[in-house]
């Protein structure tokens, strides 16, 4: 039953974010570690322009993940995402860069949270102004008009934030198909724009309806791993973690292997509710799959209206970034209205749309 299936789906989201925190709680007083992490430029005080590079260190004991946000003076309840690295970043470098235009001047903080596995952070303020108004620094890059943000996903996967030519390039994702509704659609409209994406499907929906992926192959789009059954891989041994992603290759295979090439296989893995523990990442390297996240994540699948998820999509763009939406588990028509206007504005804004290679 598709509303249950939804209904699994969020819950499993839900007891995945719980597991590897995405709403992390603050450490107790005195479970605090001492690493040295922390933001190193802009120091703090600074005011800044244009497009301005974030360096620091992200490491300790039991790291899962960083997370870099800029708030309006301290405001935490409008924090703006601007990078997460799933990597330790254990001497200064650079976390992201972000551009200052869309931000009205005034009083700002960065704030990096060094998330450890058990869903405690330890999280490091710098204070910064942002004055657009204030004159050039000679110093300027001439590229400053470019990025907004730099990508740690798409350059940690090894791919192209832009083509060769300077385009910025969007990675837009499909998470829980393939359905006989929305698939179609999909197709369609990003055929219409000859934008190719990546279809994380899920094995139980594909033996459901194994003529629905056939559009999806036709059309060249990357057919990705999204488990068998969308059970969170956490905690999962690695017999239990092949079985999942074995079963949806062989689907697969049935439904479209004559359309691909004989050799092929899966490269991609999106686990359920993006859910990892210390294992996920190296279960599935040994599978021979790749972790995929996402950058941007206008949660289609609570239906906020298509106006809403477009307009998410097309403001955090940025050249790399890979975009989370979902031809099932709560994909609606909303999704596709959005999607048409997202392959419009970015097209328009001189985006190419490609799949995961
Ligand atoms: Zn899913």
């Amino acid at each position: 039953m598709p509303v249950h299936r939804t209904f699994f789906c969020r819950l499993l989201t839900l007891a995945a974010i719980l597991i590897i925190g995405f709403s992390p709680q603050p450490a107790a007083a005195g479970q605090q570690s001492a690493f040295a992490s922390g933001i190193v430029t802009p120091p703090a005080g600074a005011a800044v322009r244009g497009i301005v590079p974030v360096t620091g260190v992200a490491t300790g004991a039991d790291f899962a993940k960083w997370q870099l946000d800029l708030l309006p003076a301290g405001d935490a309840e409008r924090a703006t995402f601007l990078a997460l690295g799933e990597r330790p970043v254990a001497a200064t470098d650079a976390l992201a860069s972000f551009d200052s235009a869309p931000y009205a001047d005034g009083a700002y903080t960065l704030r990096l949270r060094v998330v450890r596995r058990d869903g405690n952070y330890d999280e490091h303020l710098t204070a910064i102004t942002i004055a657009n108004r204030a004159p050039a620094p000679a110093s300027r890059p001439a590229t400053a008009s470019a990025a907004r943000l730099v990508s740690s996903r798409a350059a940690a996967l090894g791919l192209p934030l832009r083509t060769a030519a300077g385009q910025p390039i969007l990675y837009l994702t499909f998470d829980d198909g393939p359905t006989p509704t929305l698939t179609p659609q999909i197709v369609e409209l990003l055929d219409r724009y000859d934008a190719k994406a990546t279809f994380f499907v899920v094995g139980l929906h594909l033996r459901r309806g194994l003529a629905h992926l056939r559009p999806v192959a036709e059309a060249g789009h990357t057919i990705a791993n999204h488990t068998f059954s969308h059970r969170s891989l956490v905690g999962r041994d690695q017999a239990a973690f092949a079985q999942e992603l074995d079963g949806v290759e062989e689907l697969v295979r049935s439904a479209a292997g004559d359309l691909l090439p004989a050799d092929f296989s899966l490269a991609y893995l999106r686990p359920p509710g993006g859910g990892v523990d210390a294992n996920t990442a190296s279960t599935a390297a040994a599978l021979g799959y790749r972790l995929v996240g996402w950058d941007i994540d206008p949660k289609d699948w609570r239906r906020p209206g298509a106006d809403a998820i477009s307009g998410t999509v097309v403001r955090q763009a940025f050249p790399g970034a890979i975009v989370l939406l979902h031809d099932g588990g709560g994909g609606s028509q909303q999704t596709v209205a959005a999607l048409e206007t997202i392959l419009k504005e970015l097209s328009g804004q001189g985006y190419l749309f490609r799949a995961l290679p």
